[in-house]
């Protein structure tokens, strides 16, 4: 395959991120095509027996079998990171199989991991209930807290987890403050930027040591595909997670790496767009309900740390309206927007996090989490914010708002 100015990171690492999201991975094939080929192949062959014999040794470049390497993969996972401004970046099959390689591809039994509160209930799921069968202690902290997280390292703390902005609470981390604390002690900061993506915060430029993904949402962008991906160091991406990672196959399907690379050429206007309609929508439903949690809005405990870290608050707000009764009614009475759990979407989407994505917590967690029986989730998508005010409009109004 002919490489093109796509993957020489001398002159990729200079473009602007528009550019980047637009060019950056790209790898030509002898046809020259516009779009990225989708190379949907298992395996790999050989002209002869040595070259084979010389790529496995890690002698020659050149790939062997998908699940170590596919080039449209590559051509993904160099643009994320090229986005990220990581050094390296490996993509993995879905935002929880990212999520999962990242954290148990470095921990072994007797290491403790301390863990933000409000999180997305599978990565909450990770901390309460796998790890602690592999006799990894978890220690859950209220990540608003910057004090909790000093005061939860213990000797063998060795990660650091958390989200920001959370799912579906919004609670906001500082980032500078968490990941350099870890730094300071010798902890791995693993951050799950789902919410924001590289388009509206990079974690990396605060001290972040690890990224993760679920690029199912706002990197794809419009509701096809599940995928994930994982960035850091290119020492950390290749001692560490590596190993890990061709051992145990979580790998992302080029297919979908393929899909992700098409979402990610618009990433920075939807995520600009529907963080715009996001504020909007919040501040036309703040005096109707009793509570609504964006960290774009005044009304956010933590809107200036939020307006620091990131250049917009992107597409997702949540509201209270007080009982599971009520929440049901507005999702029920809904025209346009649809009722789905899915974020990141460019089609708006609501949802009630108690009964659906955080439905597995315990009622105890759940209420410590601030997810409440009247709390609900919204996607705000790419359609015209008027339709989307008309519609909430409506609805409020059924269910007695
Ligand atoms: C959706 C989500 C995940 C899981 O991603 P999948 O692609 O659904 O596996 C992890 N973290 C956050 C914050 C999410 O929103």
């Amino acid at each position: 395959m002919k490489k093109t100015t796509g993957t020489d990171r001398k002159i990729t690492s200079n473009w602007r991120p528009a550019t980047q999201a637009v060019r950056g991975g790209t790898w030509r094939s002898e046809h020259g095509e516009t779009s990225e080929a989708l190379f949907l192949t298992s395996g790999y062959t050989y002209d002869d027996a040595q070259t084979v014999a010389d790529r496995f040794a890690g002698e020659v470049e050149g790939m062997t079998y998908s699940r170590l390497q596919n080039p449209t993969v590559a051509m993904l996972e160099e643009r994320i990171a090229l986005m990220e401004g990581a050094e390296a970046c490996r993509a993995q099959a879905s935002g929880m199989a990212a999520m999962t390689a990242a954290l148990l591809c470095q921990l072994s039994a007797g290491d403790h991991v301390v863990g933000a509160r409000a999180a997305f209930g599978s990565c909450r799921w990770l901390l309460d209930h796998l790890l602690p069968r592999f006799a990894i202690e978890t220690t859950i902290v209220d990540s608003a807290d910057n004090e909790a997280w000093e005061a939860a390292i213990r000797p063998n703390t060795k990660v650091f987890f958390f989200e920001t902005p959370a799912n579906p609470t919004l609670d906001v981390v500082d980032l500078a403050h968490v990941c350099g604390l870890a730094k300071s002690r010798g902890i791995t900061s693993v951050v799950d930027n789902a919410f924001a993506t590289s388009a509206l915060q990079r974690p990396m430029d605060f001290g972040a040591d690890v990224v993760a993904y679920s690029a199912t949402k706002l990197m794809d962008g419009q509701g096809r595909v599940l995928a994930g991906a994982v960035c850091g160091s290119r020492e950390w991406i290749e001692e560490v997670l590596l190993p890990f990672q061709r051992n145990t196959g979580p790998n992302c399907a080029p297919f979908n790496a393929w899909v992700v690379l098409k979402g990610l050429e618009t990433l920075g206007l939807r995520a600009q767009r529907q963080s715009e309609s996001a504020v909007g929508l919040g501040r036309f439903l703040e005096s109707r309900v009793p509570r609504i949690l964006h960290p774009g809005l005044e009304s956010h405990p933590r809107h200036a740390l939020a307006m620091k870290q990131m250049s917009a608050t992107g597409p997702i707000f949540a509201l209270d309206v007080e009982s599971r009764e009520k929440a049901f009614s507005l999702l029920d009475a809904l025209e346009l927007i649809d009722i789905s759990n899915n974020i990141g979407d460019a089609r708006s989407l609501m949802c009630h996090p108690a009964s659906t994505t955080h439905a597995g917590m315990s009622d105890e967690d759940r209420a410590d989490m601030g997810v409440t029986e009247g709390l609900l989730r919204i996607n705000v998508g790419l359609e015209d914010i008027e339709d989307l005010k008309e519609d909430l409009d409506q609805a409020l109004k059924k269910a007695g708002f």
